[in-house]
């Protein structure tokens, strides 16, 4: 027996003591040296007329022995000499461990798997002995290499027909294993991470009483294969068999990307929302293959949080397979990628809002929320490339329209109005919006809590500002009516003032912007009454209050009654102010805090 090579042996025992836990991606990797060993060969045969192997001779043998728990990986490829099987099974033979092993001698718990992939040693995992046996081509000599492990291996010559490799592995003799014993699951593995080698990968089905080999993976990917040749219904087949997805996708976005940077590239926009998309256990991510072998399932660093919603493929030979997540980070090929991936999916988007409506709205149900969010999340640093995709509620095209076409519909105002609140209908309700609207005046009708987030966050859309329409800042009057109500306000000073005092607001005035309602609310400064609602309902301990004032409708009956009380009876006075104050609350939608007197006091006034 020899004994392995110092780093060797530390790999294997990381290997059997598995700090990793995606044991599964041994066969990856089997099945991907496999791969390379036949593509050495094949390379060989093209350069070398006088071979005479065709490519359709290649091929990858998965076998299962459930007695003897064992499964086979063989493959036709260039295979081993006595030399070779020394050199490169009994020793790490990546340079790149060994200089990083040299580096990085004092960070002894640098995951070295997670940093350079895992390579043969990965079968050690889920085995309790290794062999290979394997005859390099034009050799007539085979041998075989084993190993149970840290102690060391042997090699000792072997019989084999031909040339290339077969790996033995004798499966842990462990329930936790077994499932590496059942045809079904090593059918399930090779789908999932090699379905796209290029050399078929072949595995034992039994068909009456005959055994029948039976190609277990598609051979060429559907993101290689031409745009023109491949039909909807495979698209969306594929979407669905792979995303697990019932619902047809809305569209896919295929790029081929050759030149300077070579990667095809395969995107789904998805019809809903996954059921744990809006929650913390979603993971973006894209699935990232390195020349058709899977590399990792769901690449994060692909596409930004505002775009997480799509699914898809990315796959790139400028990308090594063994790359690990932190170094994928910094990786200059992948940023690349994942911008044009960006510029895609935006533009697609656009395309949709603009040829099909209908599709574009059931996108922006699904998840107009997330493009709000990178909006507001990025302080409005990435409202440039957002901002088109928005849609809010016109109250006068009575559906949603997006900023562009408000500003085109109000071409002669100078701001653009919105206001807030619970519910569309609701919000159509509130004095000031109605007065708007009888106005004829169009306004956005935002019913989500981030809505004006958002707006606070983009400031302005193409030089116009965003206009609360219940905050103190929008002014619709004519020079006259100013006047008027400047001197309204002037005179009713003291009444305006005792009204104050009894309430907690900022300020007590008349308003002509009302039509029929008798109160409402209004703000000043940044925080607006549906900010106060959504801020106060965070789970801090902030509070927060928008500065209100309490306007009263000039036009209303109510006016007079209010001068006639600071005539005649004070107190009353005291108490009316407290019951408008309540209404103008409640048609806010904002609570109440002395509910109990508030009711005695309606009934007081209505058994007079
Ligand atoms: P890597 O594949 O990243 O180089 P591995 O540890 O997986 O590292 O494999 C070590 C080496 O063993 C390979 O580089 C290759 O030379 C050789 N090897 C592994 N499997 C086979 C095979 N099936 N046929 C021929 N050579 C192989």
């Amino acid at each position: 027996m020899k004994e392995f090579k110092a780093e060797s042996k530390r790999l294997m025992e990381l290997m059997i003591n598995s700090i990793y836990t995606n044991k599964e991606i041994f066969l990856r990797e089997i099945i991907s040296n496999a791969s390379d060993a036949i593509d050495k060969l094949h390379y060989k045969s093209l350069t070398d007329k006088k071979m005479n192997i065709k490519k359709d001779d290649f091929n990858i043998i998965v076998k299962i022995d459930k007695d003897a728990r064992t499964l086979t990986i063989s493959d036709n490829g260039i295979g081993m000499t006595k030399d070779e099987l020394e050199t490169n099974l009994g020793t790490i033979a990546k340079s790149g461990s060994f200089d990083f092993k040299e580096q990085n001698k004092k960070k002894e718990n640098i995951d070295i798997i997670g940093q350079f992939g895992v390579g043969f040693y990965s079968s050690f995992m889920v085995s309790s002995k290794v062999e290979v046996i394997s005859k390099a081509f034009g050799s007539d000599e085979a041998n075989s290499w084993s190993s149970t492990g840290i102690e060391g291996y042997t090699i000792k010559k072997a019989n084999k027909e031909n040339y290339g490799t077969d790996i033995i592995l004798t499966i842990k003799d462990d329930e936790e294993y077994n499932r590496y014993l059942d045809n079904y699951e090593i059918k399930g593995l090779i789908k999932k991470y090699s379905d796209y080698i290029t050399y078929p990968i072949k595995m034992e089905v039994v068909d009456g009483k005959k055994k029948k080999l039976e190609t277990i993976n598609s051979l060429v990917p559907l993101w290689k294969r031409n745009k023109k040749d491949i039909s909807d219904e495979e698209y969306d087949t594929f979407y669905s068999d792979k995303f697990f997805d019932y619902e047809k996708p809305l569209r896919h976005i295929h790029t081929k990307a050759e030149g300077m940077l070579e990667y095809n590239s395969l995107i789904y926009i998805p019809s809903h929302a996954s059921f744990d998309y809006y929650s913390k256990e979603y993971e973006k991510g894209l699935q990232l293959y390195s020349n058709g072998v899977l590399i990792m399932e769901k690449c994060a660093d692909l596409i930004p949080d505002y775009f997480s919603f799509v699914k898809g493929v990315v796959d790139s030979p400028d990308l090594s397979l063994n790359i690990s997540r932190e170094m994928l980070q910094q990786n200059r090929v992948l940023k690349t990628i994942s911008n044009n991936i960006e510029k895609h999916i935006k533009n697609e988007l656009i395309d949709m809002q603009k040829d099909n409506r209908d599709d574009y709205l059931k996108f922006w149900d699904a998840f107009g929320l997330q493009i709000k969010a990178g909006i507001y999340n990025s302080y409005g640093m990435d409202k440039e490339k957002l901002q088109d995709l928005l849609m809010f509620y016109s109250s006068k095209e009575d559906k949603l329209v997006t900023l562009k076409e408000y500003i085109e519909n109000n071409k002669d105002e100078k701001d653009i109005y919105y206001a807030c609140g619970s519910s569309i209908d609701q919000i159509k309700t509130l004095p000031q919006v109605e007065a708007m609207i009888s106005k004829d005046k169009d306004i956005l009708l935002c019913s989500n809590y981030l809505d004006e987030f958002v707006f606070k966050a983009m400031t302005k859309y193409e030089e116009k500002d965003f206009k609360n329409v219940c905050s103190d800042n929008v002014d619709l009057d004519s020079e006259e009516e100013k006047e008027e109500l400047k001197t309204l306000n002037e005179k009713a000073k003291d009444l305006l003032e005792l009204m104050k005092d009894e309430i907690d607001v900022k300020e007590v005035k008349f308003t002509s912007k009302l039509k029929n309602h008798p109160v409402c609310l209004s703000t000043v400064g940044e925080i607006s009454v549906e900010m106060e609602k959504t801020i106060n309902a965070m789970p801090t301990n902030e509070s927060i209050n928008a500065q209100k004032i309490l306007e009263i409708n000039s036009h209303h009956p109510i006016a007079q009654k209010l001068q006639d009380l600071y005539d005649k009876d004070k107190d009353e006075l005291k108490k009316y102010s407290k019951v408008l104050y309540a209404q103008a609350r409640l048609i806010e939608g904002l609570p109440i805090d002395n509910p109990t007197e508030i009711t005695d006091l309606v009934c007081e006034m209505l058994v007079k």
